[in-house]
């Protein structure tokens, strides 16, 4: 039983390229925070087109591991710090990504889609190709594709995400425009044995909910589904926890009562009644 949920499941770190915190200063803001438990997930994206002629979001994965590892026992009886990585998936490197972490060093992995077919809805050069409903579309078959072949992740991460770099964010969107496609990828998800997040990044930058939005949450359970980890995706220590005082809320209302942490890469459900 619990109150408030204090794990946070997606937070990244100065080893993910678009952050600058030191691990240790997440770690003691969570503290702080009266977090009981973190999971550090920095970005490993493979085939992230170059910024400025540099590699993006290629993880140093053994200093990485090694670093965690380290402060995992530094802090020891003050808070749990477990170890994952947001893995961008793409089918065309399922090779590679189903072959990371062979050693099994790591607690979770989020698979995120960061690219679609190569392409970053991020820019507005992704929505000036087709209208914007073709190119949502389009994210959503990428998913499909991606859960076909990707194999090695735990949870699907901020399932409609794309809706915040849509050219009007979610003013003009309506899940509904792409429920047949979006209930084919809960079905796979759900199928393979793999759960979903909630993102609450999506609330800073202006979005009405988290990702995802209530229905599909509330569809991915109704359909069978019962893996859900929560996340604040914070690069910077102020977002750790972020909105989480809203979740459990969030998640009662969409019949769910507990939520999932990952520790080895096996999922343990907490109960929110
Ligand atoms: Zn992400
Ligand atoms: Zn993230």
């Amino acid at each position: 039983m619990t109150d408030n949920i204090l794990t946070d499941s997606h937070i990244h770190s100065c080893f993910s390229s678009d952050s600058d915190t030191p691990c240790e200063q997440i770690i003691q803001t969570a503290i702080k925070k009266g977090m009981n438990s973190i999971c550090f997930t920095d970005h490993n994206d493979y085939g992230y087109p170059l910024e400025n002629g540099n590699l993006m979001f290629a993880l140093d994965f053994s200093s990485y591991v090694d670093t965690l590892s380290a402060l995992k026992e530094r802090y020891k009886g003050q808070i749990t710090i477990r170890i994952g990585v947001e893995q961008g998936l793409q089918s065309s490197y399922s090779q590679q990504i189903n072959a990371y972490d062979a050693k099994k060093q790591l607690d979770f992995i989020i698979g995120s889609s960061h690219l679609v077919y190569g392409e970053d809805p991020y820019y507005k050069e992704y929505w000036e190709k087709y209208s914007v409903e073709e190119s949502i579309r389009t994210y959503y078959e990428s998913m499909l594709d991606n859960i076909q072949t990707c194999t090695n992740f735990d949870v699907y991460g901020h399932l409609d995400y794309i809706v915040r770099y849509a050219p009007n964010q979610d003013r003009d969107y309506n899940w509904h425009t792409y429920e047949d496609i979006i209930d084919e990828v809960l079905r796979a998800l759900i199928a393979h044995g793999k759960g979903i997040e909630i993102n609450t990044a999506g609330l800073k930058y202006g979005l009405k909910e988290p990702n995802p939005c209530h229905d599909i949450l509330e569809k991915y359970h109704s359909l069978g589904g019962e893996i859900i980890t929560i996340g604040s995706d914070a690069h910077t220590t102020e977002y750790i926890g972020y909105k989480f005082e809203q979740m459990k809320d969030y998640l009662l209302s969409a019949g769910i009562t507990h939520y999932t942490v990952f520790e080895q890469r096996q999922p343990h459900f907490i109960c929110l009644q």
